[in-house]
């Protein structure tokens, strides 16, 4: 049985086929729409097939490159799971592709202009490339689904809810929803009985509030711009600093939009980088670098801590993707003097947990603390291949 899964996004096109749960291959291609795009292909043990630059003008480009060079190493794909962004208020659980099914995911484009678009055109290159092979629409959207009207609705007016559907939908729901199966499997507990706190925090960070296996709460909005500060997003600022800052400017809407997404968050406040490892290397040669660390932990401690009051108590806070499995340094500072909301780190463990899975709280900790990888083109295969029945 092999399950191809396809995550199309704004810039890049990513892929992987598994077989029985466990990958054989994966690709990419970065930097579509210039003419020194990088392609990569890994193999079954992840070393790089091909690794080359060249001219990727479109997404359509970029799906054919892809689906070219699966038929030319003749897998056997037999279903095909596609990352979708957004799945609006309708869908609640991951369904097989249908012809309805497209159109609201085209519906949906006016809530994810980036991507919706992109990823309703893999599914159509699939349908032309692998006729007859079942293609299931995993949302990253659905696992929000469970939120509680009253924590997803704006207090703004009610009539632009049901006008334009402005509410919280949240993101990184495969993620979020990989984490907590796997922290459960590790405590050896079901979901149902278990009060979870997973960080997502990669380019795009989000933290999740679950309980009873489901999401409460989540940090991400109406758009993966709310929340937590993040590499170059703002996260949560007064609504009203960025019209003041609109007009003081005169900055236009879409260059405003710009800014929040493209030109703020650990970029914006440090002036050196988006990127994390940057912004510890220059920890103690720019102030500036040094504020941009602070805030950043701030601001996961701040969510952590509501969540815990949301969720009335935790069991175990889970740190995940490029900055949560890799950063012992972010994860103490954002941990420390948490002791009395029975969060206690091992700093050992904390330190010697990097890119691997681990639980780095003390023994003495009320609360468990882990490190898992997180894996969301596996979560994807797996589900597809349920649904498919393959
Ligand atoms: P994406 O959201 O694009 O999937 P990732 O989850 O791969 O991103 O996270 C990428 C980010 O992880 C990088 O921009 C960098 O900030 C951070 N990162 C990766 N390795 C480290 C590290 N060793 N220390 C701190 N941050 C890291």
């Amino acid at each position: 049985m092999q399950v191809f899964v396809l995550n199309s996004g704004s810039s890049s096109v990513k892929c992987a086929v598994f077989q029985h749960e466990k990958r054989i291959f994966s690709g990419f291609i970065e930097r579509i729409g210039f003419n020194d795009a990088r392609v990569q292909y890994k193999d079954f043990v992840g070393n790089i097939q091909e690794d080359y630059i060249e001219s990727v003008l479109n997404h359509h480009q970029a799906l054919l490159v892809i689906a070219n060079t699966l038929k030319k190493l003749q897998f056997k794909i037999e279903a095909i799971g596609h990352r979708i962004v957004h799945g609006g208020e309708k869908f609640s659980k991951p369904v097989i592709v249908n012809e309805e099914v497209k159109k609201y995911i085209r519906d949906c484009i006016v809530l994810a202009p980036l991507h919706n678009p992109y990823n309703l055109l893999g599914i159509e290159i699939c349908e032309q490339y692998f006729p007859g092979i079942t293609n299931v629409a995993v949302f990253d959207t659905a696992f929000h689904s469970t939120i509680p009207k009253e924590y997803a609705i704006y207090p703004l007016p009610y009539e632009y809810y049901v006008k334009y559907k402005i509410r919280k939908y949240g993101f990184h729901g495969t993620s979020h929803q990989y984490l907590m199966l796997k922290a459960s499997e590790l405590l050896n507990k079901s979901p149902e009985n278990l009060k979870i706190i997973t960080c997502h925090l990669g380019n795009g960070a989000s933290i999740t509030a679950i309980k009873n296996g489901k999401s409460v709460d989540t940090s991400m909005g109406f758009t993966p711009t709310a929340g937590l500060m993040m590499g170059t997003r703002c996260g949560d600022v007064d609504p009203s600093a960025i019209i003041y800052l609109q007009q003081v400017e005169n900055i236009s809407a879409r260059d405003m939009e710009v800014v929040i997404t493209k030109k703020s968050g650990l970029l914006g406040v440090s002036g050196i980088s988006a990127d994390m490892r940057e912004i510890v290397f220059n920890i103690d040669k720019s102030t500036r670098a040094k504020l941009a660390f602070k805030m950043y932990c701030y601001y996961v401690k701040k969510y952590i801590a509501s969540y815990i009051g949301i969720l009335n108590g935790v069991d175990c806070i889970v740190f995940s993707a490029g900055v949560g499995e890799n950063s012992p340094r972010v994860r103490e500072e954002i941990l420390k003097n948490m002791e009395n909301l029975g969060i206690i780190i091992d700093k050992e463990k904390n330190f010697s947990t990097v890119g691997k899975d681990g639980i780095i709280s003390a023994d003495e900790s009320q609360v468990k603390v882990m490190v898992l990888r997180t894996d969301e083109e596996l979560m994807i295969a797996k589900i597809t291949a349920q649904l498919a029945k393959v």
